[in-house]
């Protein structure tokens, strides 16, 4: 560990890209851990696809339902997510990347400034016709009062979470903002994702080559374990906070 600990004492610009697995220990299932989503119900990836939401009502209607009870609204940051804070207290965390569409990082109190959501973030609806944007709260209101898929109230177009589903192309300007933080620091840190998603498993290849040092710290190996010059495998909420209060 000190040798680690040494790795991440000399960094001056640290960038985090985080992924579902930092967010397991505060109960929102991952997908493709042991005990993840797909890896129960291989078949429920297909029903993540934009196609299959905009084409199938069904899809739409077992979509707000699983939304209703989705394990984000109650879920609380773990010790991973605050050591990020700790992190971020010391100065040189530039930015936290992250896959999660569950705000726990902003919630620890990481600084909103900093937290990149490649994925979007799942408080807030989108019209896929219009651009309408709301809090998801009131989508839900109108689930719970009888609408199974609530359509747009401007364009009566269809309303989804403002999360990237498979086939959905990244807001160009948030993928812009990971790149040059990805690209600009001298210390990558990949806290919980398989590194299976593009593009964001990609940034990884980017910060190595523009000569960032690689800390992969994921309980299973990733695609990009080759770039890292450190791997780590402990469970984020024991790992995060030993490496950042040594
Ligand atoms: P993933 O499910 O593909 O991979 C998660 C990885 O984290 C796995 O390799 C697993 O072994 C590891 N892991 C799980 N718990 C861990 C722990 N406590 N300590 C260390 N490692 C742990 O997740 P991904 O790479 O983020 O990609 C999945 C996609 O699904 C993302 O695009 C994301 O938007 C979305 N997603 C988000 C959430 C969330 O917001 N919390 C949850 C599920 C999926």
């Amino acid at each position: 560990m000190a040798l680690v600990n040494t790795t991440l004492a000399a960094a001056s610009r640290i960038v985090v890209l985080s992924g579902a697995g930092i967010s397991t220990e505060s109960g929102i299932p991952d997908f493709r851990g042991p005990n993840g989503l797909w890896t129960r119900e291989p078949g429920s990836q297909r029903l993540s696809s934009l196609r299959a939401y905009t084409e199938d009502p069904e899809v739409r209607r077992r979509s707000w339902q699983a939304r209703l009870s989705h394990p984000v609204w109650s879920a609380e940051p773990n010790p991973a997510h605050r050591a990020l804070v700790t992190l971020e207290h010391t100065g040189r965390l530039a930015a936290i990347v992250t896959q999660n569409i569950d705000r726990l990082h902003q919630k620890a109190g990481s600084d909103p400034e900093r937290v990149i959501e490649l994925h979007g973030s799942i408080f807030d609806t989108v019209c896929l016709s219009c651009g309408d944007r709301r809090p998801m709260s009131e989508a839900l209101d109108r689930v719970r009062a009888g609408e199974p898929d609530p359509p747009c109230l401007v364009c009566g177009g269809i309303l989804k979470s403002a999360t990237i589903s498979f086939g959905q192309s990244l807001d160009r300007e948030v993928l812009l903002r990971a790149k040059e933080a990805v690209q600009t620091c001298d210390l990558m840190l990949v806290t919980g994702s398989s590194l299976a998603v593009q593009p964001a498993a990609g940034l990884v290849g980017l910060a190595a080559r523009a000569g960032a040092t690689v800390m992969i710290c994921n309980a299973s190996p990733t695609p990009y374990d080759h770039l890292a010059a450190v791997i780590l495998r402990d469970p984020l909420a024991e790992l995060l906070p030993a490496l950042t209060n040594p």
